[in-house]
This record gives C-alpha cells, structure tokens and sequence, in this order.
C-alpha cells in the first residue's frame, strides 16, 4: 500500500537530493515543498481541498496525504534529514500524538520497550496504558542517566523511546551515546525532537531511526493547528508508518497542511529569537529570590517557587503579555503550572510553571513576567 503515491508528481520529493547538503537549514525551510518553477505556477503549494483523486495518479485518497500534505513532508525531511546528505522521509499526522501512537502500533504484542520516567504526559499515559493492559512490556529510566539506558539494551528491548529535553524538566539526554548503543544492539530508536526542532538537534544525524515531533509547536509556530510528523531515513520503515497513517486514520487536513507549512517556512528565524530569549529571561530568572529553581533548553524554561503552588497560580494568572495557556512553540508567550493537569507526573513539582518564550521583546517579556512575580 502507497509507495506509488511518493512519486514526484507535483514537483516535491527533492529531498532526495544530494546537492541540498550544502544548503543551510534556514534556506531549506524557505525552499523546499514548492511546486516546479514552471511560468504561471504558483510559488506556495496550493490547499487542495480533496478527499478523493482521479484514479491513475500517485495519490488516490487523502488518508495516503494530497499534494499538501507531501509540500509539508518534504521540508520537514529536508530539515531532520542525516547529515544532511542522506535521503529521509517524512510522514505527517493528524497530531502528534497521533505521530506517536503510529509508532507505537509498530511494536509487536509484549514487545518490550524503555521510556524515560518524564515524558510529555499523552505519551508518558499512552505508554503506561499499553503496559497495563499487557500490549508492551515498559521499563521506565533516567533519561540524563546514560549508564542505565545503555544498561537497559539488553536482548528483547524492541524500541527506545527518547524524549530530551523531556517535557517540563527540560532534562537532557546523552543522544550521541545512547542511540549507536541502542542500534548496535538492535533496538529501535524513537526521538521526540519536539522540544529542539531540527534547528537545535537532529536526531538522525545521531543514530535515530525514527524523529517524531509534534508540529502542532514550533514547526508550524502559530497555535492555530493540531499536526504530527514522523522522519525516517530508513525507506521500508517510512512505508510502514505511511501505512499506519491510513489504516489508523490519522491523516492531516489539506488546510492544517498548508497552515504548518507557511509556518515552518519562518522556524530558523523563530527559533533563533525565542531561545535568546529564554536564554535571557533565564538569567534574569535566577536572580529572583522567590525562585527556588530555574532550568532552560531551547526555547523553554521551567521555573519553581519553593514549593508554593498557589504562589505559581497566582503568577499565571498575573501575566498580561504572557497568556496563561497550555502547549508551547507559538510566537506568543505562553505560561502554565503544570500540575494543574490531573495526568501529570507526580515527580513534576507542584510549583513548576513551564514558559514557552516567544517572539515578542525581551524586555516586555521580561517587565511582564517580572511585574507578576513580584505581585504574586
Ligand atoms: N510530544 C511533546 C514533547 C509534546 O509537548 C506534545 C504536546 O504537548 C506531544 C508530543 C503531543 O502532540 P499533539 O498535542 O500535537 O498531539
């Protein structure tokens, strides 16, 4: 099922080739997934709003993706692809948790599979949903903890799941060391690069298999859509998560496609701001008395207020350019305690309040925040 409708139809699949190694990420997010220069054609890959296509073509239904949707996967390849020289796929989804379940579905029945104890909460319950109902056999570790990772490998793991930075503690992991560890021995390798985007971290470059991202953040940047996407450079494996895609029905909408798409086209850009950002609003951040813990990887940063929870409430609530929200990786600002959510993580501070730093002013970020702290 579908490899014919990978071909090259509407001018996209360039991924495949070689001579883009040279080019730089920011110039790839801006060029590829373009339809052919031909006169008259349009410079974006049009919305093709279409369930269904004429029969004889590479694309027969939209569950197999749409013209769209193949615009969006070939920046998101061009973007994770290994060393930039070797050929990756992408396949978007719905969500990303929809991205993550496509690969979860991969693993056979008792199939054993090891996870860091802090994951982003879907996944982190979607695996320990599977593991009580006997579906995956799951083992939870450190995920700064190399040696226990590498310790973990033994014969039987089927996947390594690999979140880092993890989703709220900003923890990292030893990618480098832990995913050859991890194919030497035969284990598959799952990165959620979410957190990173392929500006900061690319995952296959490092001995992924598989980079699964939820572009609903940063890739598209906007908060205005829900999309996932999986990145392989291995051809069958990207043939079997495309079939996964269509027999789970987790396909993306034409218009969610091409909303992530104009997004993406800015994310080096983004990316480059909001970490300086954090970056700054984290040291100004530790020199806060009432901030007992401050962490930052990315564009993110955690902080704690010794153990107040109803402080961090108030903080949350106090913010006017920061808007109390969920998720992370759009151009607004966006704040959260994340205990509030009932299906977090019990080791996650009560008192943590994750930041997603946008594109705004420093400055006023930094006025904003600090203006809430102070009253709260
Ligand atoms: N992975 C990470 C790190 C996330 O933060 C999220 C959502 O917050 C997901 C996966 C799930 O993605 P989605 O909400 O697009 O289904």
């Amino acid at each position: 099922m579908g490899a014919r409708y990978r071909a090259h139809h509407y001018g996209l699949g360039m991924t495949q080739r070689p001579e883009h190694s040279a080019l730089d990420l920011s110039t790839l997010a801006v060029t590829k997934g373009r339809p052919a220069r031909e006169p008259d054609a349009p410079l974006n890959t049009p919305i093709v709003p279409a369930s269904s296509f004429i029969a004889g073509g590479p694309t027969e239904y939209a569950r197999e993706g749409g013209p769209t949707v193949f615009a969006f996967e070939e920046v998101i390849a061009a973007l994770e692809c290994a060393e930039r020289t070797r050929p990756a796929q992408a396949v978007a989804f719905s969500s990303g948790m929809a991205a993550a379940d496509a690969v979860l579905d991969l693993i056979p029945v008792g199939g054993r599979v090891v996870a860091p104890t802090t994951t982003y909460t879907g996944v982190a319950v979607r695996l320990r949903e599977l593991a009580e109902r006997g579906r995956i056999d799951l083992t939870l570790i450190d995920v700064t903890d190399t040696d226990a990772i590498l310790a973990s490998l033994t014969t039987g793991v089927h996947t390594l799941w690999m979140e880092s930075p993890t989703n709220p503690l900003l923890e990292e992991a030893d990618l480098a060391t832990c995913l050859p560890a991890a194919r030497s021995a035969g284990v598959r390798t799952v990165v959620d690069n979410t957190f990173a985007t392929p500006i900061l971290q690319r995952p296959l470059e490092l001995g992924a298999h598989i980079v699964m991202h939820s572009a609903t953040k940063s890739l598209s940047g906007h908060s205005d859509l829900l999309m996932g996407a999986l990145v392989t450079e291995d051809p069958e494996l990207a043939e079997e998560l495309r079939t996964r895609r269509i027999l789970l029905g987790a396909a993306p909408s034409a218009f969610d496609a091409y909303l992530a798409l104009r997004g993406v086209r800015t994310l080096a850009l983004r990316i480059q701001r909001a970490e300086a950002s954090a970056q700054f609003l984290a040291n100004k951040l530790r020199s806060e008395p009432s901030i007992s813990r401050v962490r930052q990887a990315g564009t993110m940063v955690s902080i704690e207020f010794g153990g107040d929870a109803a402080r961090a409430d108030r903080v949350c609530q106090g913010t006017r350019l920061w808007a109390h929200a969920t998720s992370l990786g759009g151009v607004e600002s966006l704040l959260e305690r994340r205990r509030r959510w009932p299906l977090e993580a019990e080791h996650v501070p009560e008192d943590l309040v994750r930041l997603s730093v946008g594109i705004e002013d420093p400055s006023d970020l930094w006025a904003d925040l600090a203006h809430a702290i102070h009253a709260g």
